[in-house]
């Protein structure tokens, strides 16, 4: 792929765009995805998400993935899909790696392509196949994967969750659940 940055020396949201996009670009010839990346907004969210990104696109009525959908009859549409926007979880990038990140644009661009055509998506048995296709998962990548989970030792509830090495992650033993006063338990997700 001809990417204008290279993935481990991004370091703002722009370079984040530029690589992602690219990387669509290369995608969409490899496995064919029948995109229109022109029509594709991107944004980068520093909130705090639990999903890695998302495609956010205007509601159409009755609209069903599956059925084709003819834009024509949408007001403002022009004959063309209305712009979505891929909003890109800058906390996620910076815990992923580049596979996992790659396989999460692929992910994201089977929405924009169910989006496209059937001005809606979702993660029904239509997805489950693409996914096949393009490798990626089916599930949205969620913070799910962070390096360090803490859960309450009585109840088993997730704590806290930390994707990079902080004073937390050395000194939780010093804390205690919400839910139960306990200590917690550390569990590290191994690569
Ligand atoms: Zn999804
Ligand atoms: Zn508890």
């Amino acid at each position: 792929m001809d990417a204008p940055v290279e993935f481990d020396a991004i370091d703002d949201h722009d370079d984040l765009i530029a690589w992602s996009r690219a990387y669509c670009k290369h995608a969409r010839r490899k496995w064919l995805v029948d995109v229109r990346l022109d029509l594709v907004e991107w944004t980068v969210s520093t909130r705090a998400r639990r999903r890695a990104a998302a495609v956010r696109h205007p509601q159409i009525d009755d609209a069903t993935v599956g059925d084709a959908l003819d834009w024509d009859a949408v007001p403002d549409a022009d004959g063309r899909p209305l712009p979505c926007t891929l909003s890109l979880t800058w906390d996620a990038f910076r815990e992923f790696s580049q596979a996992e990140w790659a396989s999460t644009l692929r992910h994201e661009l089977i929405h924009v392509e169910q989006y496209q055509h059937c001005a809606t998506t979702g993660h029904g048995a239509a997805f489950r196949w693409r996914a096949e296709t393009l490798d990626t998962e089916v599930h949205c990548q969620t913070f799910a994967d962070a390096r360090w989970t803490f859960e309450c030792r009585t109840c088993g509830t997730v704590v806290a969750r930390r994707y990079r090495d902080c004073p937390f992650v050395r000194e939780y033993d010093r804390y205690r659940s919400d839910c139960c006063g306990a200590q917690l338990r550390c569990v590290e997700r191994s690569e």
